[in-house]
């Protein structure tokens, strides 16, 4: 099962957080992975080397996926590296989270570039070589916040609501080139994006969540390994909620 062999995968933002354990997961089941970061090569060596000391394959493209020519050399590089790209994971994002009274337009415009417009760019410059194979897996990380809102977090959640359209709507694209697009709407998982938000807070959402607990970046990277799989040919345009039953459509 979930057998990732002779797949070639690139998860956009894999330094830290759940983007890393992606990266870590598909490649423990058998995928070449693509370890991308913008600014931090130090993290992103430490999760090349777990990968190659497991007995996995990586390489390490550094690229500001909210830039276009940027991105499009991500994607080159990696042809360049591998011939093939099977998978794409549009894992980078980033906060900046304030009261709309409050937020700047740098602000808004950053959040909206780095988490959606990165994703546009991505897709674009794979499908385009996906295509031409007829096979391919896009996976895009949202949020729940898409779906339930968040007070001081307007720009955030515009971002990864726009993803859930661009998801479906490419989705039905490329379908009948069995490329396949789908979401993952984690809930509150411990890293660095998360770890200023007060205590108050988080207790607040194990209180709401019904399997009584905050969700780890594994419980992500699974769902993201199973949609990435031979197994999962038959999803498309799907959005996987990642929360312990927090927010229910
Ligand atoms: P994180 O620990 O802050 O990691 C973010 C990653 O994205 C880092 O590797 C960062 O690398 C990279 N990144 C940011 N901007 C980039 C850019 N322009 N180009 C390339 N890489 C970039 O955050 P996380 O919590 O793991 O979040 C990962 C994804 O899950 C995000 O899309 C986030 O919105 C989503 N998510 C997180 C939670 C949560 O509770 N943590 C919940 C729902 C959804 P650099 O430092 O090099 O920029």
């Amino acid at each position: 099962m979930f057998d990732l062999s002779n797949k070639v995968a690139i998860v956009t933002g894999s330094s830290r957080g759940i983007g890393a354990e992606i990266a870590k997961l598909l490649a423990r089941q058998g995928a070449k992975v693509v370890v991308n970061h913008r600014s931090s090569p130090e993290e992103s060596l430490e999760v090349d080397s777990f990968i190659k000391n497991n007995g996995g394959e990586s390489t390490i493209i550094q690229a500001d996926v909210s830039q276009s020519g940027e991105a499009q050399a991500l994607i080159k590089s990696t042809l360049d590296s591998y011939g093939q790209i099977d998978i794409l994971i549009n894992n980078a994002g980033i906060t900046r989270d304030t009261l709309i009274m409050m937020m700047k337009d740098d602000d808004w415009d950053l959040v909206l570039k780095t988490n959606l417009t990165s994703v546009y760019y991505c897709s674009k410059a794979a499908v385009r070589h996906m295509m031409k194979r007829r096979t391919g897996r896009i996976i895009n990380i949202t949020s729940v916040v898409a779906l339930a809102g968040q007070a001081g977090q307007t720009n955030y959640a515009a971002s990864k609501a726009g993803i859930i359209g661009f998801t479906k709507a490419l989705a039905r694209e490329v379908g009948p080139r069995n490329i396949t697009v789908n979401a993952v709407a984690p809930g509150f998982i411990p890293t660095t994006m998360t770890n200023s938000l007060p205590q108050e807070m988080i207790e607040t959402v194990i209180k709401n969540t019904p399997l009584g607990r905050l969700g780890q970046a594994k419980d992500v990277a699974q769902a993201v390994v199973f949609l990435a799989s031979d197994e999962a040919a038959f999803i498309t345009g799907q959005i996987l909620t990642v929360d312990g039953g927090l927010v229910m459509q």
